[in-house]
């Protein structure tokens, strides 16, 4: 085998191992689909397999897996016999075998298994799922398929959630060691130029009171009065003053 490829294979396998929890012995869940493509190309698959990885695998596969293989008759007869060489996991179907294909995927649901396959639907909805690592056969070539887009964007989210988290703390922490000079600061404002702060916006305020009415002919009006009633009062001081 190149070393390319086996750089390539054990980078996918590092990466499950680091995001998804995928651990030595790898365990290669096996279908009829994977045994009769190494059928056809005259694998065998064990010996593959171990090359690929060389590391600790385990191959196995399930009771519902076999019984459909032997369903299908004539056509899988050298993909059963294969198969069944593996060792059986209990998939908890058992006696109400479910397809292979539904079996698998309840399998990989609590487990952390790499499902070798060559079915191109169940490869489909597994690819739809975070952290599912799949096998196949490229002719006869053992393939360990590239982490799929969403279990991408979920060890995305995660590092993104995680950095999140961190800066929250940050943040926190800031705001604790900055909230210890802020309740210090204010005193002293509120202190020194608590007085001084009501009368720029009580100026503002008169400013624009004023300024307002000059648009308005009817509040106006109201100024004239205004300003009358204290021509008025003023009339009133000047005959005081007069009578004094
Ligand atoms: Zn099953």
């Amino acid at each position: 085998m190149k070393i390319s490829r086996f750089k390539k294979s054990h980078k996918t396998l590092v990466y499950f191992a680091n995001n998804f929890d995928y651990r030595e012995p790898y365990q290669v869940l096996i279908d009829a689909t994977f045994c009769q493509a190494a059928l056809q190309h005259k694998i065998g698959i064990e010996e593959q397999i171990r090359k690929y990885f060389q590391c600790n695998v385990k191959l196995l596969t399930t009771q519902c897996i076999i019984l459909e293989a032997e369903a299908l008759g004539a056509p899988l007869t050298g993909a059963t016999t294969i198969v069944k060489q593996f060792h059986v996991h209990k998939c908890g179907h058992e006696g109400k075998p479910v397809a292979a294909a539904e079996c698998i995927k309840s399998m990989t649901k609590d487990n952390r298994y790499i499902v070798a396959s060559q079915d191109r639907l169940l490869q489909g909805s597994l690819r739809k799922i975070p952290g599912r690592c799949l096998l196949y056969l490229h002719k006869a070539t053992p393939v360990l398929e590239a982490p799929s887009a969403a279990s991408k964007k979920m060890v995305q989210k995660r590092a993104k959630n995680l950095m999140l988290g961190k800066q929250v703390d940050k943040i926190e922490y800031m705001k604790e060691k900055q909230g210890l000079k802020a309740t210090e600061a204010p005193v002293k404002r509120n202190t020194t130029k608590g007085p001084k702060n009501p009368n720029p916006l009580s100026c503002k305020k008169s400013k624009k009171q004023k300024q307002i009415p000059q648009l308005h002919g009817v509040q106006e009006t109201n100024i004239v009065k205004a300003k009358r009633k204290r021509v008025k009062i003023s009339a009133h001081v000047k005959a005081e003053q007069l009578k004094a």
